[in-house]
């Protein structure tokens, strides 16, 4: 049986990847310290006797007993407001907490699969962003904790590979979305949707003329699946290229959750990107890879995940 440890398994992306792993026959050690994540995603799979999982930062020494065939690196907050309020943690455990798994990775002969983001490419002067495209990110503006954290994060990816020989992956994903999502993490889909559901107005940041491409969850995960199994060790964006402006998609929300609430807009927060689209041709051709769950049927399934929370997550105002 293949062993894969995930570390940020209690995140959103990290607890959706331990299913998948369960489900295709991996014995899964899911690593977490619980920091902008929540346990209550992982719940299901504690008495499986191939899940174990283990409360620890991954920023300190990383210890593993036994072999170890795949690490994928998923741990890190990934919201805006989450890394903007622990910083120091954002950058550490990009880079120290990535030089620690790759140690291990070296240490257990494993092959690691790293989450890097669409945020390296900063506020894009490229549009579709290709793989080739280098960047255009503020280095000391309040993004620049989360972007040149992954950014560094690529490049000792990089170095050991070439130095030590390990394999490696670089997955860029682009803004995905779906259950288990936090409420209050503030990224635009919980946002607006807590919004609807509490009976507020849906606050639009800038003009709300700025876009993204949102991809489902599902679609994201088999995606990274098919990265991890590759032979391809450059980087790949996996997203879904469909854009949208967030003021459409505030009203696509309105629609969607029938709310009587408006739109507010509120000022544009330093440094976000005003375009945001990826150019998934390498994923396609490489992975034979392409999202196949249209917005509507993401959204509706992610509205309905929300409605079945507690009202307490409904109100929780922090983490
Ligand atoms: P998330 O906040 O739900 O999950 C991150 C998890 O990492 C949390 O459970 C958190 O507690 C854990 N974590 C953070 N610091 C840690 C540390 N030092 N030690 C151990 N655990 C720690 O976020 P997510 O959306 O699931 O994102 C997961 C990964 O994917 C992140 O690396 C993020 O940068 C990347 N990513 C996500 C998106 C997206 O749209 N969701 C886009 C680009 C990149
Ligand atoms: N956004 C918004 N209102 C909110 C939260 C976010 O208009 O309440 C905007 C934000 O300014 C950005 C977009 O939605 O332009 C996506 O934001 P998110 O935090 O989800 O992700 P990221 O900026 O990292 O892509």
């Amino acid at each position: 049986m293949k062993k894969v440890l995930i570390t940020g398994g209690a995140g959103f992306l990290g607890s959706h990847l331990c299913d998948r792993f369960i489900k295709e026959g991996y014995h899964v050690i899911a690593m977490d310290n619980l920091i902008t994540g929540d346990i209550r995603n992982l719940e299901h799979l504690f008495h499986l006797e191939h899940f174990e999982f283990f409360h620890h930062d991954v920023t300190k020494f990383v210890h593993i007993s036994g072999e170890l065939d795949y690490i994928l690196h998923f741990a890190s907050p990934a919201s805006p407001i989450d890394y903007l309020k622990i910083p120091i943690q954002t950058l550490k455990v990009g880079a120290l907490g990535t030089h620690n798994l790759l140690g291990l990775a070296k240490e257990k002969n494993a092959r690691i699969l790293i989450a890097s983001t669409s945020e390296i490419y900063g506020d894009p002067l490229v549009h579709p962003q290709t793989e080739e495209y280098y960047g255009n990110v503020n280095t000391i503006g309040p993004r620049g904790v989360y972007d040149e954290a992954k950014r560094f994060m690529e490049s000792i990816t990089m170095a050991y590979n070439r130095f030590h020989g390990v394999e490696t992956r670089i997955v860029r994903i682009f803004n995905t979305y779906g259950p288990r999502m936090r409420l209050n993490d503030g990224r635009v889909i919980p946002a607006f949707i807590g919004q609807a559901l509490r009976g507020e107005d849906l606050t639009v940041f800038g003009k709300g003329d700025q876009t993204r491409s949102f991809c489902y969850v599902d679609d994201e995960v088999e995606g990274i699946y098919r990265l991890l199994l590759s032979e391809y060790d450059q980087p790949v964006n996996i997203g879904n290229p469909h854009e949208i402006t967030i003021k459409d998609f505030a009203e696509e929300i309105i629609k969607l959750t029938g709310t009587q609430q408006k739109i507010v807009f509120k000022p544009l927060p330093q440094d976000d990107p005003m375009q945001r689209q990826p150019d998934i041709s390498k994923a396609k051709e490489i992975l034979g890879w392409e999202p196949k769950v249209l917005r509507e049927e993401g959204m509706r399934k992610t509205y309905e995940y929300f409605k079945s929370l507690p009202s307490d997550d409904l109100y929780k105002r922090d983490h």
